[in-house]
């Protein structure tokens, strides 16, 4: 049975994530009134087109006003300007939450603008593909997944369980941590390969042209998968890179380190660590499989 969790919902971006949370209240929770807001026109005539949402505008103060739910959208850069037009228009009691890859940097970037009586459930779907815009989204992105809720001390813990409620509408498991440890934990399991797979695909691009033919025709053979995840959006990541970047640099290091171990094995024929290297890693493909996450 469907639940109106939230009567009046504003939508800041409605790309691939918002529009799928879009989707999701419209199966989940006809009644609930969806305003959509992006900066170009052309964007939101998609998300009409779509019946994404009951209204839509490309002005974010307009976009909260009477909402009860704010769900902000967009790549991290845009938080700060988002969060100073929409202050002065949020209704008291209404919950702002947002679904960005960096915590640390939503908070800072949000919490000193939004109103005394307004709860900030910072939030972070962790369900993407690499597409993009309103078309890309689909309301089973989230099914199954993790939602990574970090919440400040002093937020209601009615609007930390009301946020809950919406991603679980949405198949999510949902689990809560601080920031901080999100970041950490993120820039292991997104960001480093993300910027491993941007690495690679990069360096593959700068070959002479013979060989840049063979990669494509030969890519099957791993390098493949790498272009998937090197072709996700260029803002959205770099973004993430500026904005999680002690995490992600430190991470960098012991990843460097590890890099010239495996060289030096190879250098040296030690293939006893390399199998060894291999044979852990491959353990750890199969616990991804067990948790229903691969
Ligand atoms: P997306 O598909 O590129 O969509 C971004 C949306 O924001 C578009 O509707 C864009 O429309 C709008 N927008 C951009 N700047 C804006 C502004 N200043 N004011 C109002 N609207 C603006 O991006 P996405 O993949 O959904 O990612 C959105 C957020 O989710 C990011 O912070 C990202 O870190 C996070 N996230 C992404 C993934 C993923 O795999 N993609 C997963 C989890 C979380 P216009 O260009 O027309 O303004």
């Amino acid at each position: 049975m469907s639940t109106r969790l939230f009567e009046r919902v504003a939508l800041i971006g409605v790309g691939l994530i918002g529009s799928s949370l879009a989707r999701v209240l419209r199966r989940e929770s006809p009644a609930t009134a969806i305003v959509a807001c992006a900066r170009r026109a052309e964007t939101l005539a998609t998300v009409r087109r779509l019946e994404l949402a009951d209204e839509t505008t490309d002005d974010p103060g307009a976009a909260v006003d009477g909402a009860d739910l704010v769900v902000i959208a967009t790549p991290l850069s845009a938080y700060a300007e988002i969060g100073r037009r929409i202050a002065p228009a949020l209704r008291a009691g209404a919950i702002v939450t947002d679904v960005g890859s960096v915590k640390g940097a939503a908070i800072s970037a949000l919490q000193p603008l939004l109103p005394a009586g307004v709860h900030f459930v910072p939030g972070h779907p962790v369900a993407g593909t690499e597409h993009s815009g309103p078309e890309a989204g689909f309301a089973e992105l989230f099914h199954d997944r993790w939602c990574i809720l970090t919440p400040l001390p002093e937020t209601a813990p009615e609007a930390i369980a009301r946020v809950t409620s919406l991603w679980e509408q949405a198949g999510m498991r949902v689990a809560t941590m601080a920031a901080e440890h999100h970041d950490k934990v993120l820039a292991v399991t997104s960001h480093l390969p993300h910027l491993i797979a941007y690495t690679i695909v990069g360096t593959a691009t700068e070959l002479g042209e013979d060989l840049q033919s063979e990669v494509v025709a030969y890519s099957a053979g791993g390098f493949r998968d790498f272009t998937r995840i090197a072709a996700s959006d260029p803002v959205m990541w770099r973004d993430i890179f500026l904005e999680n970047r002690e995490a992600v640099l430190e991470l960098l290091q012991r990843f460097s380190e590890d890099l010239t171990a495996l060289q030096r094995a190879i250098r040296r024929g030690d293939g006893e660590t390399l199998h060894k290297w291999f044979t852990r890693t491959r353990a750890i493909r199969r616990s991804i499989i067990e948790a229903k996450q691969a």
